[in-house]
């Protein structure tokens, strides 16, 4: 830690703390100490943290729930920007509902249910922020966030707010524009419909009594860790049943375990380390590789500890 940030960090009046160990602040709960760990609670904070990274060479990451993350057992060694409950406020119009980047997905479901707004049921148990469901353009039963979305705030690189319509985020199955930028999203729009909210409620325990039955939620685990593919899909079905027919469910190093009961899913079953999930995705893959020629490809998203931040299986 050199005193410069922590002096500037110290006079900007954000909320941050040195050494904060990352395995905090990621489902998997994996991952060792960050250099430095801002809480922002405004774009303005927001934008104050990005020009100190980048005005003193820092590398910074913006996280929200970390639950489609895996962090390094060594750490990060620049600056997390974790966007949650303190930036986190929604408003509704009639059937438009603007929402902060930090709002809890579930919450703001159930707030959408509440004024018989339809359209989220979807979200209702993917357990990230808001901001990170726009990254990662995420989603269940066939439809994603992009499909709602009327315009996204973001900040650019060099620290500008800019507002970007719907249908120029390249929303796409589990992608967005923002996954190829130094972007950070700041908030949405979305366009919802009305509708009884009884039936909204009903449809929303639904999918929730649904996924209970199917993911192993008791250990700590980051949602499906390999990607749809079209044309495996095609010739053998989704990836959880490609490596459960390969026999790997229960494939185990250290602690990292193919889940038994969703083969898509690992799960931490008690002090797991970054080396023990890498170690289990190369399994994995290279078996899935040799039985169907198709290459697996991560959802899940891994941050190294110099800084870079991209879909795991591209440091394999
Ligand atoms: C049990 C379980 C079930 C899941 N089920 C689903 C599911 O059904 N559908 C689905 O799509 N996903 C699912 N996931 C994965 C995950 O919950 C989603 O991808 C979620 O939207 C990620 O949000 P997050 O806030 O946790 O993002 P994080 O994990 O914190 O970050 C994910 C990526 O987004 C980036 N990011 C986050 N916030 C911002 C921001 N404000 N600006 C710019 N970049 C940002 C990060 O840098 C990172 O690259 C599941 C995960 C778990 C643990």
């Amino acid at each position: 830690m050199t005193s410069e940030i922590a002096e500037r960090l110290d006079k900007s009046g954000l909320h941050w703390t040195a050494g904060a160990p990352l395995k905090n602040y990621c489902h998997w709960q994996i991952g060792g100490p960050a250099d430095y760990l801002v809480e922002p609670c405004s774009a303005d904070e927001i934008a104050m943290a990005r020009a100190i990274a980048r005005e003193t060479g820092l590398p910074s990451l913006v996280i929200g729930h970390g639950s489609n993350m895996l962090f390094d057992d060594q750490g990060y060694r620049g600056m997390i920007i974790k966007i949650g409950s303190r930036f986190s406020a929604a408003r509704f119009d009639g059937e438009n509902v603007y929402a902060e980047a930090g709002l809890w997905t579930p919450s703001l479901a159930r707030a959408c249910a509440a004024r018989g707004l339809t359209g989220l049921e979807h979200a209702v148990g993917i357990p990230g922020n808001f901001g990170g469901l726009l990254f990662m353009n995420g989603g269940s039963m066939r439809q994603n966030i992009g499909d709602t979305v009327m315009f996204v705030d973001i900040l650019d690189e060099n620290g500008q707010m800019r507002r970007m319509a719907g249908d120029e985020c390249d929303f796409s199955y589990r992608h967005s524009i923002f996954q190829g930028k130094n972007w950070i999203v700041l908030g949405a729009q979305l366009k919802l419909a009305q509708d009884d909210p009884e039936k909204i409620r009903r449809a929303m325990l639904s999918v929730l009594e649904e996924r209970r039955s199917k993911f192993p939620l008791e250990y700590p685990n980051c949602g499906s860790v390999f990607s749809n593919d079209e044309q495996l899909y095609a010739q053998y079905g989704p990836p959880g049943m490609v490596i459960d027919k390969a026999g790997l469910k229960g494939t185990r190093v250290g602690a990292a375990e193919v889940s038994r009961r969703h083969a898509n899913f690992i799960i931490n079953c008690g002090g797991a380390t970054s080396s023990d999930v890498f170690e289990l995705i190369r399994i994995v893959r290279k078996e899935i590789l040799e039985r169907t020629g198709f290459v697996l490809k991560c959802e899940v998203r891994y941050a190294s500890p110099d800084g870079r931040c991209d879909r795991l299986d591209l440091f394999l």
